[in-house]
């Protein structure tokens, strides 16, 4: 076994202190301004070669009910017996200086419980686009947890971001706000496999939101021709529709086990990643003199391949 197969192995039965010591050793291996370093990249390799769980990506605007479904659907999966991670990407910790762990989340886990982990971590920038640290901690988490949430406050960068890790996209949707309209102005409605109108007891506004994003999915191409984006209307408060949406994920986790639907997903993302990784280090001009060479790496162990790459731009 490699160096990072072992320490994968330790995290996996350390409990949620290993998984907190390995997310703080992460940020201080991902050196903002160079490469990985080589343990980090062992790691991280490491648990992309050997994935157990499933990431969804969780987001829409401020106030939406991101974190209270996110607290749902953690509650229902912990009940299933799956063993839950949740990263919340907090922007707001850009003006702080550093996440303040929990204080967005306002999750509650019980602390005994080894199988449910929540960490806020900071975004990248104040549009709640996701830092390197926050892609390289749901990657470990996936080979740790069976599920990962992955909460990002959907105001610019962040949608698109989280297409770096979710292997299922749920863009939540506000009763009464407009949303469907600004989403397919701002190119977004392309984006998620499931959208969820949120606060569905609010009645005639919950109904017309969801016709709304209906006639605007109806205009977009979505990306993917064969998988057609369920609409679910959802409740955290009375607990309606959550069921709906537990079944949605399943059904696009069905959907992604055929065909290579997955592995495609994952292999275009290690590459848009290792294309990102190395265009905030090395500008553009240092991504195109890369560039082929990341189309032609081996996208099973990415942080390998931007090891020797950055290292060589450094030089
Ligand atoms: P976030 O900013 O997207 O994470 O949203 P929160 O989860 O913090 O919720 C924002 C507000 O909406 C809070 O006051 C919640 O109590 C409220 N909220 C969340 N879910 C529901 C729901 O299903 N129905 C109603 N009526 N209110 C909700």
């Amino acid at each position: 076994m490699s160096s990072g197969a072992d320490h994968l192995a330790a995290l996996r039965t350390g409990g949620k202190q290993a998984v907190a010591r390995a997310l703080t050793a992460l940020e201080r291996g991902l050196d903002p301004a160079g490469a990985p370093d080589a343990e980090t990249a062992d790691l991280l390799d490491a648990a992309i070669a050997d994935p157990t769980g499933i990431v969804i990506g969780l987001t829409g605007p401020p106030g939406v009910g991101k974190s209270t479904l996110t607290g749902e659907l953690l509650t229902s999966w912990r009940k299933a017996g799956l063993s839950v991670g949740v990263i919340a990407v907090d922007p707001s910790s850009q003006i702080t200086g550093g996440a303040l762990l929990g204080d967005r989340t306002r999750i509650r886990t019980a602390p005994d419980d080894d199988k449910a982990f929540v960490r806020s971590l900071a975004a990248r920038d104040r549009l709640g686009g996701l830092s390197d640290h926050s892609v390289a901690a749901a990657l470990l988490m996936r080979a740790v947890y069976d599920r990962v949430i992955v909460e990002t406050v959907g105001i610019g960068q962040s949608e698109a971001d989280i297409g770096l890790i979710a292997d299922t996209l749920v863009l939540c949707v506000q009763p009464g706000s407009g949303d469907s309209l600004q989403f397919m102005k701002a190119g977004i409605m392309e984006l998620p496999d499931v959208i969820a109108v949120t606060k569905s007891d609010m009645g005639a506004a919950a109904r017309r939101a969801r016709a709304d994003v209906e006639g605007a999915l109806g205009l977009v191409a979505t990306g993917i021709a064969d998988w057609k984006v369920p609409v679910v209307a959802l409740s955290a408060a009375s607990g309606e529709g959550i069921d709906d949406l537990l079944a949605a994920i399943s059904s696009h986790r069905a959907w992604l086990d055929e065909d290579r639907h997955l592995a495609q997903r994952r292999q275009d993302q290690a590459r848009a990643f290792m294309r990102d990784f190395v265009k905030s280090r090395h500008g553009r001009a240092g991504l195109n003199r890369v560039v082929t060479e990341i189309a032609s790496a081996d996208a099973r162990k990415p942080f390998e391949a931007l090891r020797r790459l950055v290292k060589f731009l450094d030089r």
